[in-house]
């Protein structure tokens, strides 16, 4: 039989993964575990939902076995098992997201980076092993089938006679190396505490024929060997212990394997509640985004278990979007276990549970915010994104809830601050709260707009995330405090005679100012101002709509076609201003082209594009060579 070739990227993935980037080995067993389990977590779920499958609940259960001689290790597990085109599906391609990026000598973190967007998984076997068996019948099946692969270059599928349903697998152990023992592997002791180490939780046993140094003759001091099948799990889960029976490590560890992340959660959050509802849960904040976080395919959830057998892997109605990015168990034996999934979601308890939840992650992130400043805005640089988005999605309906939760970057403080400390800071006169919008901190600050309000000694928030504006539209105020974009018109920060002395200028030239109207349509107004200091021109806004929010509305797939009213701002101060009045009087033909350019430079301020590039430098290349 022809051998198929795994997926090009897969092909690459298995080749990192072969040559073995990971120092730590030993997970390969708690992989392929934690597969077994969730097999028999599958195979009992359908027991209690299809009356056709029928399993006993003490035949559910992994076994563990070595052979010295042939240097193999069998893991097989009685569980829901595999069809053949499972097999293919799910071993067959390891690189569901089809879109990783390969480079020449990439590092060793890049590397490493590459391999945890997806989770090591099944392959991690291949560290290893130089042949990997699989074994399986699918309890949707009479027929089973065996899967045999060398590594990357391709894997067969055939017919196979197996009993009962379930998976077999048979490891191949590597040669040992001067660097690596793999035989460590075959050692009784050795096996037993990787499962300690690792698989403790699992709530199926995990049973190995041991062999026992037996008494079997007082007198003589004689000793036998004998073999006993032993389960070498607790089988207590980690979330049902007792907080202080269970270390750091513990959690991580479980952490890591149960949602495939290579790296330590950021934030473990272990609560049991008893009353109104009782539950025990295990949530966790992981430390960096999930690959898939940022896209259409992320599914949000807890998994979700009564009395310790999983009913949902993914409940997503267990958390808000705004936490999306929490993993974590939740165990509760108020839920009835045969419940089918649309009764789930109206269910009551379900419901009050995950309020309760809601609460505890809140609270969790506000301590955190509150006595651990540091990693508050490693999580806040990781997931404020979705913070910010919680607070103007829904019309703004979770808003209060996560006001205090956001960050900006403050003009002044140099640093990511909250809203309360930027009130707090405020300046006797002041009475709103400032903040300018852009596409880099670099860039707000460069911006003519900033350049007023902070000469008032005003600190501004400096929005560089598209979702900001929209956040702070929806809180609209603070304590009081109304929120105002720098970049509006009416930014109101001048003295009365300043006020006085624009007013006239604008009321004196009102020809002049017409006539650049009438060149420029876009915009709904020109007019001379005070507020600039050292640029001669800048675009400001009136109303809701913001030239950043325009941005994003253009960026939309399907434009909608909402669009700032922009209106041009001429630094009277400037003598830009004198040559416009004078050009006006003298020679129109030459104020029309200074208008187009002084226009074009407005909007390159503010990060929009010019739709008439080469007519603008022809223009200036006009006015220069005079
Ligand atoms: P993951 O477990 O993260 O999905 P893996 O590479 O470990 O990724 O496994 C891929 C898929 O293969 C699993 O999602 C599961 O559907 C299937 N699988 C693996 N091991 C078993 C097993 N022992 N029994 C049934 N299905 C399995």
């Amino acid at each position: 039989m022809a051998k198929k070739e795994f997926k090009s990227e897969s092909k690459r993935l298995l080749d990192l993964m072969i040559n073995s980037i990971y120092t730590n080995k030993d997970i390969f067993l708690r992989e392929l575990i934690s597969n077994a389990s969730d097999a028999l977590d599958k195979l009992y779920y359908r027991s209690l939902t299809d009356k056709k499958v029928k399993v006993k609940k003490e035949k559910l259960e992994i076994l563990l076995a070595f052979d010295k001689e042939k240097r193999t290790i069998t893991i097989s597990d009685s569980g829901c098992g595999m069809t053949k085109e499972e097999l293919e599906e799910n071993l067959g391609t390891i690189a569901k997201s089809g879109s990783l990026s390969f480079k020449e000598n990439m590092t060793k973190k890049e590397k490493i980076d590459i391999i945890g967007q997806f989770g090591v998984g099944f392959y991690s076997a291949f560290m290893v092993s130089d042949k990997i068996t699989v074994t399986s019948k699918s309890i949707d099946s009479e027929d089973a089938y065996v899967w045999e692969s060398e590594g990357a270059d391709g894997y067969t599928i055939k017919k196979a006679k197996k009993e009962d349903h379930g998976t077999e697998i048979v490891l191949a152990l590597k040669e040992d190396t001067e660097e690596f023992s793999y035989s460590k592997y075959l050692e009784e002791y050795e096996l037993k505490s990787l499962v300690k180490k690792y698989s403790d939780y699992i709530a199926f046993p995990i049973k190995m024929e041991c062999v026992h140094h037996e008494l079997v003759d007082e007198k003589e001091k004689k000793y036998e060997d004998k073999k006993e099948i032993e389960t070498l799990n607790s089988m207590v889960p980690i979330w049902k212990k007792n907080q202080k029976d269970v270390s750091e490590e513990d959690y991580n560890n479980f952490y890591m394997d149960k949602f495939n992340d290579y790296d330590k959660p950021l934030m473990v959050i272990p609560s049991s509640v008893e009353g109104m509802i009782t539950y025990k849960s295990l949530l966790f904040i992981p430390s960096h985004a999930p690959y898939d976080y940022y896209t259409q395919e992320y599914e949000k959830g807890l998994s979700l278990y009564t009395s310790g057998v999983m009913i949902m892997e993914k409940c997503s109605d267990l958390l808000p979007d705004y936490f999306s990015f929490v993993k974590g168990v939740v165990d509760s034996e108020d839920l009835s276990l045969n419940i089918s999934r649309e009764i789930l979601q109206e269910s009551h308890n379900l419901k009050l549970i995950a309020k309760n939840i809601e609460s505890k992650i809140r609270k969790t992130l506000e301590e955190m915010l509150k006595n651990d400043r540091e990693k508050y805005i490693s999580f806040f640089k990781t997931f404020g994104v979705q913070l910010k988005y919680g607070v103007y999605n829904n019309y703004g309906q979770d808003k209060d809830k996560l006001k205090d939760l956001i960050l900006f970057y403050s003009a002044k403080e140099e640093k990511l601050i909250t809203l309360s400390e930027y009130v707090k800071n405020m300046k006797k006169d002041q009475e709103q709260i400032y903040y300018a919008a852009g596409a880099s901190i670099e860039k707000i600050h460069s911006l003519p707009q900033v350049e007023q309000v902070r000469e008032k000694d005003y600190d501004i928030l400096y929005l560089t995330d598209y979702v900001d504006e929209f956040a702070i539209t929806a809180i609209s105020e603070y304590e009081n405090h109304k929120f105002t974009n720098v970049e509006n018109g009416e930014l109101d920060l001048e003295s009365d005679e300043e006020k006085e002395a624009t007013k006239k200028a604008n009321e004196d030239n009102s020809d002049l100012l017409k006539a650049m109207q009438e060149e420029i349509k876009e915009v709904s107004e020109v007019r001379f101002s005070n507020k600039l200091k050292s640029h001669p021109v800048c675009l400001t806004s009136k109303g809701d709509v913001s030239i950043e929010m325009q941005k994003v509305f253009d960026a939309m797939p399907n434009e909608m076609g909402i669009k700032a009213q922009t209106v041009l701002e001429i630094n009277e101060k400037h003598a830009i201003s004198e040559k416009l009045k004078k050009l006006y009087k003298k020679d129109k033909e030459e104020f029309i082209k200074y208008t187009k350019i002084l226009y074009s430079e407005a909007k390159m301020i503010a990060g929009l594009p010019i739709d008439n590039p080469t007519e603008i430098s022809q223009l200036i290349c006009d006015v220069i060579s005079k």
